[in-house]
């Protein structure tokens, strides 16, 4: 059996509502998301991928010219992972402790962060990711196109994302990405989990 299982959402599909609506979540999770898990377990099953861990096979794949599409799946099923793990229903919308120390550090004031953050999330080309993450000492954003994901360089630890891909949004939001993203910064973002996420 392949070591690939995708985990249970953290929470119920309506929770996100109103900002990411339950058909928005029942399609992402249920379909997009069940889909790159199971086309990773399907594409590595009897290869040397079979049984290993799903971020040993994302570095593994990415410098694997015969495994794309292993990778393409492999780091879209991570990636969505990670992704729901960093919003909360509640809506933990403004950071506090650690990480408020180091965004006012970084980027002078939490309303500067944002403002950057959305300005990546809108600038992000066709389909990709927006990242917070931690480079050495120091929170930057970077963006990835398509599957591509900050774990699989090893050089820069993830904290927060936002799925910047027409599905994620384009039921609840069609063509207005600034929309979406303003509006999970404002109520999803998790910052306890970006808190642990420092650390971890
Ligand atoms: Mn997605």
């Amino acid at each position: 059996m392949s070591s690939i299982i995708m985990p249970a959402l953290p929470y119920k599909e309506d929770a996100l509502a109103p900002v990411i609506s339950a058909k928005t979540v029942e399609f992402h999770y249920g379909k997009h998301q069940k889909a790159y898990f199971d086309k990773t377990a399907a594409l590595i099953k009897g290869t040397e991928y079979e049984n290993l861990p799903l971020t040993d096979i994302i570095r593994k794949a990415e410098k694997d010219s015969k495994a794309v599409s292993i990778f393409n799946n492999a780091a879209q099923a991570w990636n969505h992972v990670f992704f729901w793990e960093g919003l909360s229903p509640k809506g933990t919308s403004s950071p506090k402790g650690k990480i408020l120390n180091l965004i006012e550090k970084d980027f002078s004031s939490f309303s500067v962060f944002k403002e950057k953050f959305t300005d990546a999330a809108v600038n992000t080309f066709g389909s990709g990711w927006v990242w917070l993450v931690l480079s050495g000492d120091k929170l930057e954003i970077q963006k990835t196109s398509n599957a591509a994901t900050p774990i699989s360089q090893g050089t820069a630890k993830p904290i927060l994302t936002i799925d910047v891909w027409e599905h994620a949004y384009y039921l609840d939001y069609q063509n207005r990405r600034q929309d979406y993203v303003s509006a999970v910064i404002d109520s999803l973002l998790n910052w306890d989990i970006a808190n642990e996420r420092l650390t971890g």
